[in-house]
């Protein structure tokens, strides 16, 4: 048997990470019992993946376009339109 120590995306804590059942894709999902998040560690979509909305976003601020970001991460021209349309989090101004 092999033991993964899966750390938490958001906080970090790698102790009170637990296993919450499976997505619907078969994915295992993790859910961290300090921050009360969940989470996976793949995904079926690369969009998903953490860090690549605020590629897309650096990327739009460095002068590339919609077509030039798709490309580049391997994600959906409609998925980099969708990104960049929405509101930033209040918590993150
Ligand atoms: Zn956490």
């Amino acid at each position: 048997m092999v033991t993964i120590t899966v750390s938490c995306r958001y906080c970090g804590n790698p102790d009170q990470v637990r296993r919450k059942g499976l997505a619907t894709n078969g994915h295992q999902r993790y859910k961290c019992e300090a921050c009360k998040r969940s989470f996976q560690l793949a995904y079926t979509h690369r969009a998903h993946e953490p860090g690549i909305k605020e590629e897309v976003i650096e990327m739009a601020l460095n002068g590339s376009g919609i077509r030039d970001t798709a490309r580049v991460l391997k994600i959906n021209m409609n998925t980099v339109m969708s990104t960049l349309k929405k509101k930033p989090r209040q918590s993150s101004l």
